[in-house]
């Protein structure tokens, strides 16, 4: 695979993805590479995992049994990355399904967290975590789409750091799945409240830096000026 930053080779097919489209810079995960279609396979495993983690959650609660919420938070973590993996292999990166997967994301992992509440007697580092995954962590992810970027995922073409801290694969992978972890295999939850509060400081952090950003206007392209100047060099 290709770095990311890599130029494009020489006979790379820069034409639009479809007519009617802005012709492509060749920088890997430019908007101008969107090809604005909404019915396609990874949009298609975001229904079916948010669809079958929200019965499955259901059944956990009805019949108050943890296998079913395993079963639950499995299939939300797996299809969560699954969705994103067929989206990129296949082609199908849009940033409608960007939008989509991360609205997704929200219902099944709060409805997850709140039957967690069921069996695990952890109020506040859930309310931390919550707060933090809705109120904060949701406008944050929303945000990188008023760059031309396909999704968050690329968002070290804007700001290294932000991307680093919050989008990078190693921190949505934590965001997901360090505090259920701790609430299920260390006794002491003031640790899973500590990390539940320090992860709201750093998305807090985040939000911040990512308002205060420089938006450009009217360019169907990401800043050739940083990375387009490094891969050309
Ligand atoms: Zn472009």
């Amino acid at each position: 695979m290709a770095h990311q930053t890599a130029p494009p080779p020489v006979d790379a097919d820069l034409s639009p993805r479809r007519p009617g489209l802005p012709a492509r810079c060749g920088v890997r995960g430019c908007g101008c590479e969107d090809p604005r279609q909404l019915l396609n396979a990874a949009n298609v495993v975001t229904v079916i995992r948010t669809l079958g983690s929200l019965a499955l959650m259901a059944t956990a609660a009805v019949q108050h049994s943890w296998p079913w919420l395993l079963a639950a938070y499995l299939t939300y973590w797996v299809g969560d990355s699954a969705d994103g993996n067929i989206a990129r292999w296949r082609g199908q990166e849009t940033r409608f399904g960007a939008v989509f997967d991360v609205v997704c994301d929200r219902i099944n992992c709060i409805s997850c967290a709140l039957v967690l509440l069921m069996f695990v007697d952890a109020p506040w580092p859930v309310a931390v975590f919550l707060f933090q995954f809705v109120v904060v962590d949701l406008p944050l992810t929303l945000l990188p789409m008023r760059w031309p970027v396909l999704s968050p995922n690329y968002f070290h073409l804007i700001d290294r750091q932000a991307y680093t801290l919050n989008w990078h694969v190693v921190a949505k992978v934590t965001n997901t799945t360090l505090l259920v972890l701790l609430l299920v295999f260390v006794p002491d939850q003031r640790i899973a409240l500590v990390a539940a509060s320090i992860v709201l400081v750093i998305k807090i952090y985040s939000l911040v830096r990512v308002l205060r950003l420089t938006v450009p206007k009217d360019t169907p392209h990401v800043p050739q000026a940083v990375e387009g100047a490094a891969a050309r060099a």
